[in-house]
Protein backbone atom coordinates (compact mmCIF):
# COMPACT_ATOMS: atom_id res chain seq x y z
CA UNK A 1 0.00 0.00 0.00
CA UNK A 2 0.78 3.17 -0.70
CA UNK A 3 1.89 5.75 2.15
CA UNK A 4 0.31 9.08 1.10
CA UNK A 5 0.19 10.95 4.47
CA UNK A 6 3.39 12.73 4.56
CA UNK A 7 4.51 11.30 1.75
CA UNK A 8 6.37 13.63 -1.04
CA UNK A 9 3.77 11.95 -3.52
CA UNK A 10 1.15 14.28 -2.40
CA UNK A 11 3.08 16.89 -5.00
CA UNK A 12 0.91 14.92 -7.60
CA UNK A 13 -2.91 15.58 -6.54
CA UNK A 14 -3.79 19.29 -7.82
CA UNK A 15 -5.77 19.03 -10.89
CA UNK A 16 -6.66 21.13 -13.67
CA UNK A 17 -7.80 19.06 -16.24
CA UNK A 18 -10.52 18.37 -18.67
CA UNK A 19 -13.43 15.57 -18.75
CA UNK A 20 -15.33 13.87 -21.10
CA UNK A 21 -18.13 11.35 -21.20
CA UNK A 22 -20.76 9.40 -23.43
CA UNK A 23 -23.20 7.09 -23.74
CA UNK A 24 -24.46 6.13 -26.80
CA UNK A 25 -25.06 2.75 -28.41
CA UNK A 26 -24.31 1.68 -31.93
CA UNK A 27 -22.27 4.63 -31.72
CA UNK A 28 -18.01 4.71 -32.06
CA UNK A 29 -17.74 6.05 -28.41
CA UNK A 30 -13.96 5.66 -28.39
CA UNK A 31 -13.36 7.54 -31.33
CA UNK A 32 -16.09 10.34 -30.30
CA UNK A 33 -14.12 10.38 -26.68
CA UNK A 34 -10.82 10.65 -28.25
CA UNK A 35 -11.95 14.00 -30.10
CA UNK A 36 -13.92 15.27 -27.17
CA UNK A 37 -10.68 15.26 -24.89
CA UNK A 38 -8.87 16.60 -27.89
CA UNK A 39 -11.05 19.84 -27.72
CA UNK A 40 -10.65 19.50 -23.93
CA UNK A 41 -6.74 19.14 -24.30
CA UNK A 42 -6.03 23.25 -23.07
CA UNK A 43 -7.32 21.96 -19.68
CA UNK A 44 -4.57 19.16 -19.22
CA UNK A 45 -1.79 18.19 -21.09
CA UNK A 46 0.19 15.79 -19.17
CA UNK A 47 -1.85 12.66 -19.81
CA UNK A 48 -5.01 11.29 -21.08
CA UNK A 49 -7.17 8.28 -20.71
CA UNK A 50 -10.56 6.44 -22.15
CA UNK A 51 -11.96 3.64 -20.31
CA UNK A 52 -15.12 2.17 -21.99
CA UNK A 53 -17.43 -0.13 -20.91
CA UNK A 54 -19.43 -3.10 -23.21
CA UNK A 55 -21.27 -4.24 -20.50
CA UNK A 56 -19.57 -7.52 -19.16
CA UNK A 57 -16.30 -5.21 -17.94
CA UNK A 58 -14.12 -1.78 -18.49
CA UNK A 59 -11.66 -1.27 -20.83
CA UNK A 60 -9.29 1.24 -20.94
CA UNK A 61 -6.19 2.76 -22.58
CA UNK A 62 -4.18 5.90 -20.84
CA UNK A 63 -0.91 7.33 -21.04
CA UNK A 64 1.18 10.62 -20.41
CA UNK A 65 1.21 13.25 -23.14
CA UNK A 66 -0.78 15.01 -25.50
CA UNK A 67 -4.30 12.98 -26.31
CA UNK A 68 -2.94 12.41 -30.25
CA UNK A 69 0.58 10.78 -28.37
CA UNK A 70 -1.56 8.36 -26.04
CA UNK A 71 -3.74 7.53 -28.81
CA UNK A 72 -3.31 6.13 -32.30
CA UNK A 73 -6.09 4.48 -34.44
CA UNK A 74 -5.65 0.45 -33.51
CA UNK A 75 -5.69 2.14 -29.83
CA UNK A 76 -9.07 3.99 -30.26
CA UNK A 77 -10.14 0.51 -32.39
CA UNK A 78 -9.44 -1.75 -29.30
CA UNK A 79 -11.97 0.19 -27.00
CA UNK A 80 -15.36 -1.32 -28.15
CA UNK A 81 -18.45 -0.55 -26.34
CA UNK A 82 -21.20 1.64 -25.69
CA UNK A 83 -20.18 3.87 -23.30
CA UNK A 84 -17.25 5.59 -22.22
CA UNK A 85 -15.65 8.28 -20.29
CA UNK A 86 -12.19 9.91 -20.90
CA UNK A 87 -9.67 12.71 -19.12
CA UNK A 88 -7.36 15.08 -19.70
CA UNK A 89 -4.69 15.87 -16.87
CA UNK A 90 -2.70 18.40 -15.82
CA UNK A 91 -0.61 19.05 -12.42
CA UNK A 92 2.07 21.33 -11.81
CA UNK A 93 5.12 19.58 -10.04
CA UNK A 94 6.27 15.51 -9.84
CA UNK A 95 2.38 14.66 -10.75
CA UNK A 96 3.55 13.03 -14.35
CA UNK A 97 3.43 9.75 -13.36
CA UNK A 98 1.48 7.05 -15.09
CA UNK A 99 -0.32 5.64 -11.85
CA UNK A 100 -2.08 9.36 -12.18
CA UNK A 101 -3.73 9.05 -15.29
CA UNK A 102 -7.21 9.09 -15.42
CA UNK A 103 -9.74 7.93 -15.71
CA UNK A 104 -9.16 5.91 -12.25
CA UNK A 105 -10.67 2.11 -12.29
CA UNK A 106 -11.29 0.73 -9.18
CA UNK A 107 -12.02 -3.17 -8.93
CA UNK A 108 -14.12 -4.65 -6.07
CA UNK A 109 -14.58 -8.14 -7.44
CA UNK A 110 -17.04 -8.37 -10.45
CA UNK A 111 -18.00 -4.88 -9.51
CA UNK A 112 -15.89 -2.22 -11.51
CA UNK A 113 -16.34 1.78 -11.24
CA UNK A 114 -14.34 4.13 -13.14
CA UNK A 115 -14.23 7.72 -12.44
CA UNK A 116 -12.70 11.22 -13.93
CA UNK A 117 -12.43 14.02 -12.03
CA UNK A 118 -11.63 18.33 -12.78
CA UNK A 119 -11.44 19.39 -9.45
CA UNK A 120 -9.71 18.92 -5.86
CA UNK A 121 -10.82 17.33 -2.54
CA UNK A 122 -9.39 19.33 -0.04
CA UNK A 123 -10.32 16.71 2.24
CA UNK A 124 -8.81 14.06 0.96
CA UNK A 125 -6.13 13.36 3.58
CA UNK A 126 -9.02 12.88 6.47
CA UNK A 127 -11.08 10.83 4.20
CA UNK A 128 -8.54 8.55 3.95
CA UNK A 129 -8.33 7.72 7.43
CA UNK A 130 -11.99 6.61 7.48
CA UNK A 131 -11.31 4.25 4.14
CA UNK A 132 -11.60 0.87 5.61
CA UNK A 133 -7.91 -0.99 6.23
CA UNK A 134 -8.36 -3.34 3.35
CA UNK A 135 -8.46 -0.23 1.10
CA UNK A 136 -4.95 -0.46 -0.68
CA UNK A 137 -4.12 3.00 -3.05
CA UNK A 138 -2.80 2.71 -6.18
CA UNK A 139 -2.22 6.21 -7.18
CA UNK A 140 -1.43 9.32 -5.34
CA UNK A 141 -4.55 10.85 -6.93
CA UNK A 142 -7.14 12.47 -4.60
CA UNK A 143 -9.71 10.98 -7.14
CA UNK A 144 -8.76 7.30 -5.87
CA UNK A 145 -9.47 8.23 -2.81
CA UNK A 146 -13.09 10.07 -3.71
CA UNK A 147 -14.03 6.14 -5.20
CA UNK A 148 -13.75 4.55 -2.57
CA UNK A 149 -15.65 7.15 -0.13
CA UNK A 150 -18.33 6.64 -2.89
CA UNK A 151 -17.92 2.82 -2.59
CA UNK A 152 -17.78 2.80 0.98
CA UNK A 153 -21.08 5.33 1.71
CA UNK A 154 -24.74 3.88 1.92
CA UNK A 155 -26.60 3.11 -0.90
CA UNK A 156 -27.95 0.27 -3.09
CA UNK A 157 -26.58 1.61 -6.31
CA UNK A 158 -23.76 3.97 -7.79
CA UNK A 159 -26.05 7.13 -7.59
CA UNK A 160 -27.09 6.76 -4.35
CA UNK A 161 -23.82 6.34 -3.17
CA UNK A 162 -22.77 9.30 -5.10
CA UNK A 163 -25.54 11.10 -3.36
CA UNK A 164 -24.87 9.64 0.15
CA UNK A 165 -21.22 10.80 -0.51
CA UNK A 166 -21.53 14.64 -1.28
CA UNK A 167 -21.40 15.90 2.60
CA UNK A 168 -18.14 14.21 3.06
CA UNK A 169 -16.59 15.15 0.08
CA UNK A 170 -14.86 19.12 0.60
CA UNK A 171 -13.57 20.78 -1.95
CA UNK A 172 -14.44 20.95 -5.88
CA UNK A 173 -15.41 18.30 -8.28
CA UNK A 174 -16.91 18.24 -11.74
CA UNK A 175 -17.21 14.45 -12.90
CA UNK A 176 -17.83 11.35 -15.17
CA UNK A 177 -18.19 7.76 -13.64
CA UNK A 178 -18.49 4.73 -15.78
CA UNK A 179 -20.09 1.20 -14.70
CA UNK A 180 -20.40 -1.38 -17.08
CA UNK A 181 -23.97 -0.35 -17.43
CA UNK A 182 -24.23 3.12 -17.34
CA UNK A 183 -22.70 6.80 -17.47
CA UNK A 184 -22.77 9.01 -14.31
CA UNK A 185 -22.26 12.58 -14.54
CA UNK A 186 -21.91 14.80 -11.00
CA UNK A 187 -20.78 17.84 -9.86
CA UNK A 188 -19.98 19.56 -6.21
CA UNK A 189 -22.70 21.66 -4.68
CA UNK A 190 -20.43 24.74 -4.95
CA UNK A 191 -20.17 24.58 -9.22
CA UNK A 192 -16.52 25.41 -9.31
CA UNK A 193 -15.95 23.70 -12.35
CA UNK A 194 -18.25 23.65 -15.33
CA UNK A 195 -19.16 20.77 -16.74
CA UNK A 196 -22.27 20.33 -19.44
CA UNK A 197 -24.54 18.03 -21.06
CA UNK A 198 -24.98 17.68 -25.18
CA UNK A 199 -26.35 15.18 -27.79
CA UNK A 200 -25.51 14.16 -30.63
CA UNK A 201 -28.16 13.80 -33.60
CA UNK A 202 -28.28 9.79 -32.95
CA UNK A 203 -29.56 10.19 -29.37
CA UNK A 204 -26.09 10.05 -27.42
CA UNK A 205 -26.17 11.45 -24.29
CA UNK A 206 -22.71 13.61 -23.80
CA UNK A 207 -21.27 15.21 -20.66
CA UNK A 208 -17.97 17.23 -20.86
CA UNK A 209 -16.06 20.32 -19.26
CA UNK A 210 -16.92 22.75 -22.18
CA UNK A 211 -18.98 23.33 -24.70
CA UNK A 212 -16.32 23.46 -27.54
CA UNK A 213 -16.03 19.71 -26.63
CA UNK A 214 -19.82 19.95 -27.61
CA UNK A 215 -19.31 21.42 -30.84
CA UNK A 216 -15.92 19.62 -31.96
CA UNK A 217 -18.04 16.44 -31.92
CA UNK A 218 -21.69 17.70 -33.31
CA UNK A 219 -23.28 17.60 -30.14
CA UNK A 220 -26.03 19.71 -29.41
CA UNK A 221 -25.61 21.96 -26.11
CA UNK A 222 -28.70 20.22 -23.42
CA UNK A 223 -27.70 22.30 -20.22
CA UNK A 224 -25.83 22.43 -17.65
CA UNK A 225 -25.23 20.16 -14.98
CA UNK A 226 -26.43 21.66 -11.91
CA UNK A 227 -24.50 22.26 -8.71
CA UNK A 228 -24.76 19.33 -6.66
CA UNK A 229 -26.48 17.53 -9.36
CA UNK A 230 -26.26 13.22 -10.00
CA UNK A 231 -27.15 12.02 -13.24
CA UNK A 232 -27.63 9.13 -14.85
CA UNK A 233 -27.42 8.42 -18.37
CA UNK A 234 -27.78 4.89 -19.72
CA UNK A 235 -30.57 3.49 -22.34
CA UNK A 236 -33.15 5.82 -20.96
CA UNK A 237 -31.91 8.94 -21.85
CA UNK A 238 -30.62 10.91 -19.07
CA UNK A 239 -32.63 11.14 -15.73
CA UNK A 240 -31.70 13.01 -12.51
CA UNK A 241 -30.93 10.81 -10.05
CA UNK A 242 -30.80 13.61 -7.00
CA UNK A 243 -29.84 16.93 -6.53
CA UNK A 244 -28.27 17.47 -3.21
CA UNK A 245 -29.10 21.21 -2.16
CA UNK A 246 -26.21 23.96 -2.93
CA UNK A 247 -26.29 26.61 -0.08
CA UNK A 248 -23.62 28.25 -2.00
CA UNK A 249 -22.37 28.98 -5.83
CA UNK A 250 -18.87 29.39 -6.20
CA UNK A 251 -18.05 29.22 -9.93
CA UNK A 252 -14.11 30.07 -10.82
CA UNK A 253 -13.71 33.45 -11.76
CA UNK A 254 -10.53 32.14 -13.45
CA UNK A 255 -12.21 30.07 -15.70
CA UNK A 256 -12.84 33.23 -17.86
CA UNK A 257 -10.07 34.35 -17.28
CA UNK A 258 -7.52 31.90 -18.49
CA UNK A 259 -8.55 28.17 -18.34
CA UNK A 260 -11.62 28.18 -20.55
CA UNK A 261 -11.50 27.67 -24.20
CA UNK A 262 -12.42 31.37 -26.19
CA UNK A 263 -14.92 29.42 -27.90
CA UNK A 264 -16.93 27.88 -24.94
CA UNK A 265 -20.18 29.11 -23.44
CA UNK A 266 -19.99 28.67 -19.25
CA UNK A 267 -22.50 30.14 -17.73
CA UNK A 268 -24.49 31.52 -20.67
CA UNK A 269 -21.17 33.78 -21.35
CA UNK A 270 -19.25 33.36 -24.29
CA UNK A 271 -15.89 33.62 -22.71
CA UNK A 272 -14.28 35.17 -25.76
CA UNK A 273 -16.72 37.68 -24.97
CA UNK A 274 -16.11 37.66 -21.52
CA UNK A 275 -12.25 38.71 -22.17
CA UNK A 276 -13.12 40.78 -24.63
CA UNK A 277 -15.11 43.00 -22.18
CA UNK A 278 -12.38 42.98 -19.60
CA UNK A 279 -9.92 44.17 -22.39
CA UNK A 280 -12.46 47.36 -22.91
CA UNK A 281 -13.06 47.86 -19.00
CA UNK A 282 -9.21 47.62 -18.51
CA UNK A 283 -8.87 50.26 -21.21
CA UNK A 284 -11.25 52.76 -19.30
CA UNK A 285 -9.60 51.60 -15.73
CA UNK A 286 -5.89 52.31 -17.07
CA UNK A 287 -6.09 54.44 -20.00
CA UNK A 288 -2.27 54.91 -21.86
CA UNK A 289 -0.93 56.68 -25.11
CA UNK A 290 0.57 54.14 -27.54
CA UNK A 291 0.85 52.93 -31.03
CA UNK A 292 -0.37 49.71 -30.62
CA UNK A 293 -2.27 47.51 -28.64
CA UNK A 294 -1.10 43.77 -28.35
CA UNK A 295 -1.49 40.29 -26.82
CA UNK A 296 0.16 37.88 -25.56
CA UNK A 297 -0.99 35.11 -27.69
CA UNK A 298 -3.03 33.22 -27.33
CA UNK A 299 -4.26 33.79 -23.44
CA UNK A 300 -4.58 37.41 -24.09
CA UNK A 301 -5.84 38.03 -27.32
CA UNK A 302 -9.72 38.28 -26.74
CA UNK A 303 -8.84 40.79 -24.27
CA UNK A 304 -6.35 42.47 -26.18
CA UNK A 305 -9.49 42.95 -29.46
CA UNK A 306 -11.15 44.49 -26.60
CA UNK A 307 -8.85 46.96 -25.43
CA UNK A 308 -8.15 47.99 -28.86
CA UNK A 309 -11.62 48.39 -29.41
CA UNK A 310 -12.42 50.70 -26.87
CA UNK A 311 -8.92 52.92 -26.56
CA UNK A 312 -9.35 53.16 -30.50
CA UNK A 313 -4.89 51.83 -30.51
CA UNK A 314 -4.89 49.75 -33.45
CA UNK A 315 -4.38 45.90 -32.50
CA UNK A 316 -1.60 44.65 -33.63
CA UNK A 317 0.93 41.19 -33.85
CA UNK A 318 4.66 41.37 -32.46
CA UNK A 319 4.79 38.19 -30.80
CA UNK A 320 4.56 34.99 -32.78
CA UNK A 321 3.73 32.12 -30.60
CA UNK A 322 5.06 28.14 -31.49
CA UNK A 323 1.99 27.00 -31.07
CA UNK A 324 3.06 23.53 -30.39
CA UNK A 325 5.14 24.29 -27.33
CA UNK A 326 2.90 23.38 -24.53
CA UNK A 327 1.34 26.20 -21.99
CA UNK A 328 4.72 27.57 -19.73
CA UNK A 329 3.27 26.08 -16.67
CA UNK A 330 4.12 22.78 -17.69
CA UNK A 331 7.39 22.60 -16.39
CA UNK A 332 7.92 22.51 -12.94
CA UNK A 333 11.79 24.03 -13.04
CA UNK A 334 12.30 27.09 -12.92
CA UNK A 335 15.16 27.34 -15.62
CA UNK A 336 13.19 25.03 -17.52
CA UNK A 337 9.94 27.29 -17.62
CA UNK A 338 12.30 30.50 -18.48
CA UNK A 339 13.32 29.01 -21.32
CA UNK A 340 9.96 27.46 -22.19
CA UNK A 341 9.07 31.21 -22.52
CA UNK A 342 11.77 31.92 -24.58
CA UNK A 343 11.14 28.72 -27.28
CA UNK A 344 7.38 29.87 -27.13
CA UNK A 345 7.37 33.03 -28.60
CA UNK A 346 9.06 34.87 -31.28
CA UNK A 347 9.36 38.48 -31.85
CA UNK A 348 8.83 40.94 -34.95
CA UNK A 349 11.29 43.17 -34.63
CA UNK A 350 10.92 45.17 -37.55
CA UNK A 351 7.09 45.80 -36.50
CA UNK A 352 8.39 46.61 -32.65
CA UNK A 353 11.10 48.87 -32.95
CA UNK A 354 10.71 52.26 -32.01
CA UNK A 355 6.77 51.74 -30.81
CA UNK A 356 5.09 52.28 -27.46
CA UNK A 357 3.56 48.94 -26.98
CA UNK A 358 0.23 48.27 -24.83
CA UNK A 359 0.79 44.42 -24.18
CA UNK A 360 -2.12 42.46 -22.84
CA UNK A 361 -1.99 39.27 -21.35
CA UNK A 362 -4.91 37.22 -18.93
CA UNK A 363 -3.23 37.09 -15.75
CA UNK A 364 0.55 37.03 -13.92
CA UNK A 365 1.22 34.60 -11.78
CA UNK A 366 4.55 34.37 -10.60
CA UNK A 367 6.07 37.24 -13.06
CA UNK A 368 7.93 34.63 -15.32
CA UNK A 369 6.27 35.07 -18.74
CA UNK A 370 5.52 38.79 -18.80
CA UNK A 371 9.18 39.71 -17.19
CA UNK A 372 10.51 37.75 -20.43
CA UNK A 373 8.18 39.17 -22.81
CA UNK A 374 9.09 42.93 -21.85
CA UNK A 375 13.02 41.88 -22.18
CA UNK A 376 12.55 40.39 -25.84
CA UNK A 377 9.88 43.58 -26.90
CA UNK A 378 12.74 46.08 -25.07
CA UNK A 379 15.58 44.48 -26.97
CA UNK A 380 13.68 44.84 -29.88
CA UNK A 381 13.84 48.52 -29.78
CA UNK A 382 10.47 49.19 -28.10
CA UNK A 383 9.82 52.77 -27.06
CA UNK A 384 7.20 52.05 -23.83
CA UNK A 385 6.13 48.35 -23.20
CA UNK A 386 2.99 49.16 -20.98
CA UNK A 387 1.65 46.06 -19.37
CA UNK A 388 -2.10 45.76 -19.12
CA UNK A 389 -3.65 42.56 -17.25
CA UNK A 390 -7.03 41.48 -17.58
CA UNK A 391 -7.74 40.24 -14.19
CA UNK A 392 -6.78 41.64 -10.93
CA UNK A 393 -3.43 40.28 -9.24
CA UNK A 394 -3.38 36.43 -8.59
CA UNK A 395 -2.35 36.63 -4.32
CA UNK A 396 -3.67 33.43 -3.25
CA UNK A 397 -3.58 29.64 -3.84
CA UNK A 398 -6.44 27.95 -5.67
CA UNK A 399 -7.33 24.77 -3.23
CA UNK A 400 -10.11 24.33 -6.12
CA UNK A 401 -8.56 23.01 -9.28
CA UNK A 402 -6.50 25.50 -10.38
CA UNK A 403 -2.97 24.70 -10.61
CA UNK A 404 -1.77 28.31 -9.16
CA UNK A 405 1.24 27.95 -7.09
CA UNK A 406 2.25 28.21 -3.44
CA UNK A 407 1.65 31.79 -1.92
CA UNK A 408 4.97 32.42 -1.51
CA UNK A 409 5.38 32.10 -5.22
CA UNK A 410 2.65 34.30 -6.15
CA UNK A 411 4.78 37.54 -7.35
CA UNK A 412 1.49 39.78 -6.07
CA UNK A 413 1.29 38.11 -2.84
CA UNK A 414 4.85 39.97 -1.95
CA UNK A 415 4.92 43.06 -4.41
CA UNK A 416 2.68 46.21 -4.94
CA UNK A 417 2.17 46.93 -8.14
CA UNK A 418 4.55 49.38 -8.55
CA UNK A 419 7.24 47.00 -6.75
CA UNK A 420 5.93 44.60 -9.63
CA UNK A 421 6.28 47.06 -12.75
CA UNK A 422 9.52 48.14 -11.60
CA UNK A 423 10.03 44.18 -11.07
CA UNK A 424 9.06 42.70 -14.91
CA UNK A 425 11.12 46.01 -16.18
CA UNK A 426 7.77 47.57 -18.12
CA UNK A 427 7.10 51.28 -18.77
CA UNK A 428 3.91 51.12 -16.91
CA UNK A 429 1.64 48.03 -15.28
CA UNK A 430 -1.67 48.13 -14.52
CA UNK A 431 -3.99 45.19 -13.02
CA UNK A 432 -8.16 45.35 -14.51
CA UNK A 433 -10.16 45.22 -10.81
CA UNK A 434 -11.95 42.63 -9.52
CA UNK A 435 -15.25 44.69 -9.98
CA UNK A 436 -14.08 44.80 -13.19
CA UNK A 437 -13.83 41.86 -14.15
CA UNK A 438 -17.32 40.54 -11.77
CA UNK A 439 -18.63 43.00 -14.58
CA UNK A 440 -17.14 41.64 -17.48
CA UNK A 441 -18.53 38.13 -16.86
CA UNK A 442 -22.09 39.83 -16.37
CA UNK A 443 -22.75 37.09 -13.17
CA UNK A 444 -23.40 38.09 -9.68
CA UNK A 445 -20.08 38.25 -7.87
CA UNK A 446 -22.03 36.17 -4.98
CA UNK A 447 -22.07 33.27 -6.89
CA UNK A 448 -18.06 33.20 -8.12
CA UNK A 449 -15.10 32.20 -6.64
CA UNK A 450 -12.58 35.02 -6.34
CA UNK A 451 -10.10 33.29 -3.88
CA UNK A 452 -7.32 33.99 -6.10
CA UNK A 453 -7.66 37.22 -6.19
CA UNK A 454 -8.89 38.50 -2.75
CA UNK A 455 -8.26 35.29 -0.01
CA UNK A 456 -11.70 35.01 0.26
CA UNK A 457 -12.31 30.79 0.02
CA UNK A 458 -15.90 29.81 -0.47
CA UNK A 459 -15.06 27.30 2.18
CA UNK A 460 -12.31 27.02 5.16
CA UNK A 461 -9.22 25.41 3.48
CA UNK A 462 -6.92 25.45 6.60
CA UNK A 463 -5.33 22.15 5.98
CA UNK A 464 -6.00 22.01 2.55
CA UNK A 465 -4.99 19.48 0.37
CA UNK A 466 -1.46 21.11 -0.67
CA UNK A 467 2.00 19.79 -0.75
CA UNK A 468 2.97 23.10 0.60
CA UNK A 469 0.48 22.25 3.45
CA UNK A 470 1.62 18.49 3.79
CA UNK A 471 5.24 18.81 3.12
P1 LIG B 1 3.50 33.59 -14.92
O1 LIG B 1 4.48 33.52 -16.03
O2 LIG B 1 3.84 32.65 -13.81
O3 LIG B 1 3.23 34.98 -14.40
O4 LIG B 1 2.11 33.07 -15.47
C1 LIG B 1 1.26 33.87 -16.20
C2 LIG B 1 1.13 33.35 -17.59
O5 LIG B 1 0.73 31.98 -17.56
C3 LIG B 1 0.05 34.10 -18.33
O6 LIG B 1 0.51 34.32 -19.65
C4 LIG B 1 -1.16 33.19 -18.32
O7 LIG B 1 -1.79 33.18 -19.58
C5 LIG B 1 -0.60 31.82 -17.99
N1 LIG B 1 -1.31 31.15 -16.89
C6 LIG B 1 -2.07 31.68 -15.91
N2 LIG B 1 -2.55 30.72 -15.09
C7 LIG B 1 -2.09 29.55 -15.54
C8 LIG B 1 -2.23 28.18 -15.14
N3 LIG B 1 -2.96 27.83 -14.09
N4 LIG B 1 -1.60 27.24 -15.87
C9 LIG B 1 -0.86 27.58 -16.93
N5 LIG B 1 -0.67 28.84 -17.36
C10 LIG B 1 -1.27 29.82 -16.69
Amino acid sequence: MLNIIGSKRLEALKDKCGIFGIYGKGEDVARISFFGLYSLQHRGQEGAGITVTDGRRLKSVKGLGLVPSVFDKAKIESLTGFAAIGHTRYSTTGGNKLCNVQPIVLDFGPDQFALAHNGNIINAMELIKTLPKTVKLESTSDTEIMGHVIKNSPGRTWEEKILNSFEKLQGAFSMVALTKNKLLVFRDTFGFRPLVLGKLNGGAYVACSETCALDTIGARYVRDVAPGEVIIVDEKGFTVAGRVKSKRKSFCLFEYVYLARPDSIINKQLVHQVRQRSGELLSYEAPVAADMVVAVPDSGTSAAIGYSKASGIPYGEVLIKNRYIGRTFIQPEHKIREMGVKIKFNPLRQIVKGKRIIIVDDSIVRGTTIKKIVKVLKSCGAKKIHVRVTSPPVTDPCYFGIDTPDKNQLIASHMKVKQIEKHIGADSLAFLSLDGLIKASRLKSGILCSACFDGRYPMPVTGGFRKDVFE
